[in-house]
């Protein structure tokens, strides 16, 4: 592919970062550098509470534990949404219930949500898609009516705000993720954001096999034990120097993924008031970071086609998230209700190639590419 759909983030000055950990010899986690990369999101973003974690899966997982999920517990889900984001909560039982997205963007339809409450649910779970804020002022509204903590999959918006609120910590819990597949990375990896203090105490001994290792490294106590369930979450202090790298420029990375997305915006708005496809919008309260550009094509055959014909002129393009309550894993008997706005950007959304080392040339083509699909 000349111009690929993705290409991780790559500095170059990762390997110093390694190099020191080689010289420091702690190559397992928790070290100076997990701590180093927790602080850092925590300076940043004004969380009260980060801690690495091996993905943003585990991330997810690990919020699951913290809200004790179990058999016969509800959880609120947006359909179009990656595959552990309901994974995390199927996997210990729970029921796992559906809402569509926007009409007018691919994040949950705020509006739905309250309906789909019952007496059984114990969370809400929201995912920025593309870094697009969700509405949240609305979502908390209903969450403190019913008294539900608001979990974010914010994989894909490190950086993105709510108004002025850092998306991640905005909710009870947050994920985050570090694939090489967003803004930045460390190959694979993750953050859970605490920000609810109820939470705070166990959230270190979950991540930490439900020890009280952290009293012990505190000098608090004089050996640690097995107190609370829990799991290995953390990734290893290479991952963690890797990261400390790339978090150290996130801000230059999203100016300039914010730049390309402006970019395709304005390379593309023509074929929007054609009306052949739609651009994303961006409600005014979302302060996004140019994780994604997608184009909303009149049909799947269209969106396919296109694919195709990228493709041929060496461009990588991809479509994403299926509607996850047409899943072969998902009971039919779980849903009732018919999603069409999650159903329309399963089938007929298409992304276009958008990464920090894409160059202004490169976009242009991708631009005059698909111009010329749409006008042959
Ligand atoms: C990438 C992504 C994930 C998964 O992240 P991992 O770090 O690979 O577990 C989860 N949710 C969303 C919305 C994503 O885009």
């Amino acid at each position: 592919m000349r111009i690929p759909f993705n290409k991780p983030l790559v500095l170059g000055n990762e390997l110093e970062a390694i190099q020191s950990v080689f010289a420091g010899g702690q190559f397992s986690g928790n070290g100076r550098f997990t701590e180093a990369v927790q602080q850092q999101l925590e300076d940043h973003f004004g969380f009260t509470k980060a801690l690495l974690t091996t993905s943003c899966t585990s991330a997810l997982e690990l919020t699951a534990e913290l809200l004790e999920i179990k058999p016969g517990d509800e959880v609120i889900v947006p359909s179009f949404a990656f595959i552990t984001t309901a994974n995390a909560f199927a996997s210990r039982g729970a029921k796992v219930v559906f809402v569509d997205s926007r009409e007018d963007h691919p994040s949950i339809d705020e509006n739905q949500i309250d309906q789909h409450i019952t007496s059984k649910t114990k969370a809400i779970v929201v995912l920025h898609y593309g870094g697009v804020a969700c509405n949240m002022d609305v979502i908390l509204a209903i969450a403190n009516k019913h008294g539900l903590p608001i979990i974010e999959d914010n994989a894909q918006g490190i950086g993105a705000l709510y108004k002025d609120q850092p998306l991640g910590g905005i909710g009870s819990l947050g994920a985050l993720s570090f694939h090489q597949t967003k803004n930045i990375h460390c190959g694979e990896g993750g953050a859970i954001i605490v920000s609810d203090s109820k939470y705070a105490d166990r959230s270190e001994v979950v991540w930490d096999m439900g020890t009280n290792r952290k009293a012990f490294k505190a000098g608090k106590i004089d050996s640690y034990e097995w107190i609370d369930r829990g799991g290995s979450y953390y990734p290893s202090e290479l991952n963690a120097a890797f990261l400390h790298t790339q978090l150290g420029v996130l801000d230059e990375v999203n100016k300039k993924m914010l730049s390309l997305w402006k970019n395709y915006k304005q390379g593309l708005t023509s074929l929007e008031e054609k009306g052949v496809v739609k651009t994303p919008q961006v409600p005014d309260y979302a302060n996004h970071n140019g994780h994604i550009f997608y184009l909303v094509t009149r049909s799947k055959t269209e969106r396919d086609n296109l694919i195709s014909w990228l493709k041929e002129g060496g461009v990588g393009s991809a479509f994403h998230f299926q509607s996850l309550h047409r899943s072969p894993f998902y009971p039919k008997s779980s849903y009732a209700t018919e999603m069409p706005n999650a159903d329309k950007f399963s089938e007929r959304l298409v992304r276009l190639p958008l990464y920090f080392g894409l160059s202004d040339s490169g976009q242009k083509e991708v631009i005059e590419i698909i111009q010329d699909y749409f006008s042959k």
